[in-house]
């Protein structure tokens, strides 16, 4: 504790972690009307071209609304590129069923199936937005040492000095601090995988379409963005292969990759070049089996790290922050706190079917395709086919609609609009 600062700094609510997660639910819970206090270890996270994260994030389309309503796309450098379509194939190397793929289409109510956005433009949006709100306060080259539950709240060491709140949201990420000082376990897989990330520039146009392929050892997706500076059509590569595979691949010159990268496309987008080195992630299901404690709930990947073939991760993470601030909103209207139990207690409720059903989707998508045993990859191709073929539009749209809503009542801003509105 400081010497000539004794009594600790008091604060309403306190996120760790300004990361996506971090800033979403600052932004989220400043229409509360709470005093929020924003915690970074980092010196500077907030993002823009320089930033190192080469990630792209698919938001689904009440996602797209609430980071709408929240003036975040706006402030984006580049437009987010509306998915159109999406096709999902098999490789060519898995033995097939005639006709065996799934196309999905855009819903007729004018949204597109989700839109393509990058990671490092949505954290400097976020900056360059949450610096103008008068009741959030972001607070970089902080780091969280140590926490404690005390009778009147969380009382958090941060470098040299103590904060006291009444709610602290764990922002902190996958290796959560925060979560490993409540006691929370988590259920952890590793799936001995990993995604290799980069943009890559095509001949042939992208049409707006997301392709999506299942190979056994592992998907890969490309998602379109908009064109480069110099007018080529640009797509975000997702790879994902046995970890020692993804590392060799990883340290293959520039030109080496983009033609292992070619060979895998089959020709489908034209000539193609990366226009980096492909930048590694190891995949791992991460789920935290508790939600909330007194004074402290978690949120994004602190609570919950899927696979990410179905890139849904930050949708989760934003339905998370939208949820939550409901809650505390509800609170507040009626002379309760941010801590209050049914705060904690609602949002653990709501958020943890919604993350177990999403979080048992992608890993069972990902055993039914990483299997190349023949009659289970015939069955599983028939499968595709009869989906395709035989059911109506209106059964596909409805699975595209649980993705992107969840299985909770839709919270306010999750529809667009304002808490204060
Ligand atoms: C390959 C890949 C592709 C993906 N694609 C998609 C997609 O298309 N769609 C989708 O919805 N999701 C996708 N995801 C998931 C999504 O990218 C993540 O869920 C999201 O980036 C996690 O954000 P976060 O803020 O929770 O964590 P992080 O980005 O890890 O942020 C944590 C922050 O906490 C800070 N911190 C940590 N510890 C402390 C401490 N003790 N004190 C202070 N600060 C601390 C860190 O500095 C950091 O800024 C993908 C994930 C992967 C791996």
């Amino acid at each position: 504790m400081h010497m000539d600062s004794p009594s600790p700094e008091k604060c309403e609510i306190v996120i760790v972690g300004a990361g996506l997660a971090g800033y979403a639910a600052a932004l989220a819970l400043a229409g509360t009307g709470a005093e929020i206090v924003v915690l970074d270890r980092a010196t500077d996270s907030s993002g823009g071209a320089a930033h190192p994260d080469p990630r792209t994030t698919a938001l689904s389309p009440s996602s797209f609304k609430m980071l709408t309503c929240l003036d975040v796309l706006s402030a984006c450098q580049e437009v987010p590129t509306p998915i159109a379509a999406m096709r999902i194939t098999e490789a060519s190397s898995v033995p097939k069923w005639p006709g065996g793929l799934l196309n999905f289409e855009n819903a007729n109510d004018g949204d597109a199936l989700a839109y393509m956005v990058r990671n490092r433009d949505l954290l400097g949006a976020f900056a360059e937005v949450s610096k103008d709100i008068s009741n959030i306060s972001i607070r970089k080259g902080q780091t969280v040492t140590d926490m404690e539950q005390t009778p009147n709240g969380m009382q958090l060491t941060v470098n040299d000095h103590q904060m006291i709140c009444d709610l602290v949201i764990a922002c902190d990420g996958r290796q959560s601090l925060v979560r490993d000082f409540l006691g929370t376990r988590i259920i952890k897989r590793d799936y001995h995988r990993a995604a290799l990330v980069a943009d890559f520039s095509h001949s042939l146009p992208h049409d707006n379409l997301a392709r999506q392929i299942f190979r056994t050892n592992g998907p890969m997706a490309c998602l379109p963005l908009g064109k480069s500076p110099n007018g080529q059509h640009v797509s975000s590569l997702v790879w994902v292969e046995k970890t020692k595979t993804a590392k060799s691949l990883s340290s293959l010159s520039q030109e080496r990759f983009s033609y292992a990268l070619s060979e895998q496309l089959d020709g489908a987008l034209g000539d193609i070049k990366v226009s980096d080195t492909p930048h590694f992630f190891p995949l791992s299901l991460m789920l935290a089996e508790n939600y909330a404690a007194p004074h402290a709930v978690l949120l994004g990947d602190a609570a919950h790290v899927i696979h990410p073939l179905a890139g849904q991760g930050y949708n989760l993470t934003l339905r998370d922050a939208a949820m939550l601030a409901e809650h505390v909103f509800d609170a507040k209207m009626v002379g309760l706190k941010a801590c209050d139990l049914s705060v904690t207690e609602g949002y653990q409720l709501s958020r943890r079917v919604d993350v177990f059903a999403m979080a048992g989707l992608t890993d069972g998508l990902n055993n039914l395709f990483g299997t190349s045993f023949p009659p289970l990859s015939w069955l599983r191709h028939a499968g595709l086919a009869l989906v395709n073929n035989a059911l109506p539009n209106q059964a596909k749209h409805m699975g595209q609609r649980y993705a992107d809503r969840g299985t909770s009542p839709l919270p306010r801003l999750l529809r667009g609009r304002r808490l204060t509105g």
